[in-house]
């Protein structure tokens, strides 16, 4: 199912974690934001693309990690963005990212994997706003597109994933702490939240997000145990404790 949240904003969700493949339609076209997971499933948007019948100019990767680094051969050879930052650790990542691709999901072109280029300054064909921040991984974007009341938030602001903090840098409270100040100011002018990963927010839903992610962090910040309805899926409590360990404040 390919579901179109607002104007030509449309979001395929994957069985793989809730990922939403989001579609965004340009001037020139089509941009493919951080499409995913599963083989099958990317074979199937491109069915969907095909239905819409406008050409895809561009993709774009919200963040260096493996889940967003994917491509299929039926999209075309067309160049995938990211910011100059993701772009840079993409470039060392690849044999990483394939690797995890090939455990993590099926029927994935590896050869595809994480062959973004630095997205020129005045955003090329990606329409809206970038928004960069180095919360949960280097070079990590959002997408605020004002003019249709959408944020494309990338690996943040999601009803199923708690933040997860960036082991390879320093200062991550501080880091989310920043990027939702941003994103909160971004919220202002949107209506429709998609994350990475899980539901799509409308409406007062979109505060919601923000407050549940700053709850969490702030907790962190403070030695505390957040209080946080997503922690009540058994599979995040690695993550959650790792987060811990990373803030400072290890319950051991
Ligand atoms: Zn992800």
């Amino acid at each position: 199912m390919l579901n179109e949240v607002a104007d030509g904003v449309w979001v395929r969700q994957s069985e793989w974690v809730w990922s939403n493949a989001i579609v965004v339609r340009g001037e020139g076209g089509l941009i493919l934001v951080d499409p995913g997971i599963n083989g099958s499933e990317l074979n199937e948007l491109g069915d969907h693309l095909d239905r819409l019948g406008i050409p895809v100019v561009a993709g774009f990767s919200t963040h260096p990690h493996w889940d967003h680094l994917l491509w299929h051969s039926r999209f075309g050879g067309v160049p995938r963005y990211a910011t100059p930052a993701c772009a840079q650790v993409a470039d060392g990542a690849q044999e990483r990212a394939q690797a995890m691709a090939a455990q993590s999901a099926s029927g994935i072109p590896l050869e595809l994997v994480a062959l973004v280029t630095p997205l020129p300054a005045d955003g090329g064909p990606v329409p809206g706003e970038i928004i960069e921040h180095q919360a949960h991984a280097l070079g990590h974007a959002a997408i605020l597109l004002a003019d249709r009341g959408v944020l494309l938030a990338g690996d943040m602001l999601s009803d199923v994933l708690i933040p997860l903090l960036d082991p390879r840098q320093s200062d991550q409270v501080g880091a989310y702490a920043t990027a939702l100040d941003r994103l909160g100011d971004a919220s202002r002018h949107v209506d429709v939240l998609v994350p990475g990963h899980g539901a799509v927010a409308k409406g007062s839903e979109v505060a919601d997000r923000l407050a549940a992610d700053h709850a969490y962090i702030d907790a962190l910040r403070r030695g505390e145990e957040p209080v946080d309805a997503r922690l009540d899926q058994d599979w995040l409590s690695g993550i959650h404790q790792s987060n811990l360990e990373q803030a400072g404040h290890s319950s051991g």
